[in-house]
Order: structure tokens, then C-alpha cells, then sequence
């Protein structure tokens, strides 16, 4: 019997985040949200799909696309669950795009991103972030 945590009225669901992952959810969604009303951060939860899963559910946020996406890089079996009054209006996969942009900060400290004003852009290949400006390529768990 998995853990049990009170639903949420309004609001988001993260689930089938990578076991581990969770907390950097949730660091990711408050850096850009303030938490204010109630929020739960399960793991270990037994799944299925994944062994072993993380869910964030947060109360009175409702996380954007673009959260969703950098959450991809970290979580790519997540799913996002928006809910309204108690039910799930919305339901999908989160989305890694081709293309991150102003999204990310260039983990090299030598870019000119870190020094100018300058929008920073992303490719994503195969798994890896090579940055338009310095042409570095990072992992996903580099970025801050
Ligand atoms: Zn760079």
C-alpha cells in the first residue's frame, strides 16, 4: 500500500518522475513558482513502468510548458497532471524540445553567455545539450 497523500483541488501532478529525481522537481518548479499552499514530494513509490517513481503534487500551481520542459531533461518519463477541481483535466507526457532557449544557464564559465546579456540556446542531441554560443556540449544533470 503506497503512501497516501491528501488530493489536490487545484493544481499539478507530477508522477513517473525518475526514482531520485523528485527533489530536484520540486526545486525546479519553486525556483519558478512560490509555494505558498501545501505540497507533497513521495518516492520510492513502486511503479510499474519504472520500478521505482517519484510524484510532486503541488497544490494551487500549475506548472507551464516551459517548466515542463526543463523538468524533461531531468525526468523524461514524467507525466503532468493539471487538475481542477478535484478532477484531471489535463494529462501528457512532459516534452524535451530540439531547442532550448532562454531556459538554461551554460554550465562553461568561459561562455560569453555568463559575461553578456545575451539569450542562451540550447540543441538538444541524443540525449546531450550542445550550447549555440560556446559549442560545448553538456549532460543534462550539469545545468544547476
Ligand atoms: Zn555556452
Amino acid at each position: 500500500m503506497p503512501l497516501m497523500v491528501k488530493k489536490i483541488e487545484e493544481g499539478t501532478v507530477m508522477d513517473h518522475i525518475s526514482a531520485g529525481m523528485g527533489i530536484k522537481v520540486l526545486q525546479i518548479i519553486s525556483a519558478k513558482y512560490p509555494i505558498e499552499k501545501s505540497a507533497a514530494l513521495i518516492i520510492n513509490v513502486p511503479s510499474k513502468k519504472l520500478g521505482k517513481k517519484d510524484i510532486v503534487k503541488l497544490e494551487g500551481v500549475f506548472v507551464d510548458e516551459k517548466t515542463a520542459n526543463r523538468i524533461s531533461l531531468i525526468a523524461p518519463n514524467a507525466t503532468m497532471n493539471i487538475i481542477r477541481r478535484g478532477k484531471v483535466v489535463d494529462k501528457h507526457k512532459v516534452v524535451l524540445p530540439k531547442v532550448l532557449s532562454d531556459l538554461l544557464k551554460c554550465p562553461n564559465p568561459r561562455c560569453i553567455t555568463r559575461f553578456e546579456h545575451v539569450h542562451t540556446t540550447f540543441f538538444v542531441e541524443g540525449g546531450k545539450l550542445r550550447c549555440k554560443h560556446c559549442e560545448r556540449t553538456f549532460l543534462p544533470e550539469e545545468f544547476e
